[in-house]
């Protein structure tokens, strides 16, 4: 692995979150970085709400080649940016930043590194399937919209909080024109619908946990779906990666189907910003390998 020497041309890509010190980026970018032997290095910072701004501006005025935004600054963001791109703006968050002569323009590449992990590792065609999402926040929406820009034909939003689920089923609905259904949360007993709940769980090609449940420190371990119906050929996909395999993982490995935990995502998302940043095509393995030391 080469050096990585920093000198007057090296040209500073970042990462703005608030807190941001458990993340895994500036590891897997200066690994691409130092690999290709681009003059390019990668830092954190904690951006406190009332300075993203401030922050932003800086981007332009220090000339950075871009940035990634995370929790709680995605949404924000896109109104101090010149310009975003149609999928952020279907998705209403941005996720990075790149700047062309101190123009900001604002992409979301969560929704399409979701799909390249779905391809790469677990080799699923997402064109005419059935997807089960579990959640509607943020990560919900995004690998939503892109499943139905995508070709998935039908789209099932199971969330705690039924409004917010039945708002994105909408959304998704608007935006793409596909079918979506809002599917009840199984706190208490009502055979009606928890039948809806079944029958659509059972027709699932991909069930997808986009909820922080099963990730270390979060209450509660397991999404509420009837697992003892899963099938083999059924994929489920956890956005959580640590641990590696949660429980809602290994109920679905246990039946005979393919999994995937959210390392993948992680990683595309990050291949796809390093690509607009730098205009090389990312060293994925690298980052990968990098990714995996970092959870270990
Ligand atoms: P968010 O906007 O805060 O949304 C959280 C979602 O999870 C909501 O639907 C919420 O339901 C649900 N939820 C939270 N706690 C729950 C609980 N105890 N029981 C049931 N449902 C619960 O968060 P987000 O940005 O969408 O992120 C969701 C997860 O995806 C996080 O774990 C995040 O780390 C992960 N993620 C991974 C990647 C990746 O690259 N692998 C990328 C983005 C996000 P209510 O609406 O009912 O509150």
């Amino acid at each position: 692995m080469r050096r990585q020497n920093v000198n007057t041309q090296t040209r500073l890509c970042a990462l703005f979150g608030h807190p941001v010190k458990h993340s895994f980026s500036p590891l897997m970018h200066n690994s691409a970085f130092r690999y290709l032997g681009l003059n390019y290095i990668y830092a954190a910072f904690d951006i406190e709400p009332r300075n993203l701004e401030v922050a932003v501006n800086a981007v332009k005025v220090l000339n950075l080649a871009g940035v990634n935004i995370t929790i709680p600054h995605k949404e924000k963001v896109i109104c101090y940016l010149d310009s975003i791109d149609p999928f952020a703006e279907l998705t209403g968050a941005v996720n990075t930043v790149s700047n062309t002569e101190g123009k900001l323009t604002g992409y979301n590449t969560d929704g399409p590194g979701f799909i390249c992990s779905l391809e790469e590792d677990c080799s699923f065609d997402v064109r005419n399937k059935t997807v089960l999402l579990v959640g509607a926040g943020g990560a919900a929406r995004a690998v939503g919209i892109q499943l139905a820009l995508s070709g998935a034909s039908a789209v099932g939003i199971l969330n705690r909080n039924q409004q917010r689920g039945a708002l994105l089923a909408k959304t998704i609905q608007d935006a793409t024109g596909i079918e979506t259904v809002t599917l009840p949360w199984p706190r208490e007993k009502h055979p009606v619908l928890e039948k809806d709940l079944t029958s659509f769980f059972q027709n699932a090609d991909l069930v997808v946990n986009c909820t922080p449940v099963g990730m270390y420190g979060v209450s509660g371990q397991l999404p509420p779906l009837p697992y003892h119906l899963a099938r083999c050929g059924q994929v489920a996909y956890d956005l959580v990666y640590n641990p590696p395999e949660t429980r809602f993982l290994a109920k679905f490995r246990q039946s005979g189907c393919s999994v995937a935990n959210g390392i993948g995502m992680l990683l595309y998302q990050g291949v796809l910003a390093f690509e607009q940043w730098t205009g090389h095509r990312a060293p994925v393995q690298v980052m990968r390998e990098s990714l995996i030391k970092c959870l270990e």
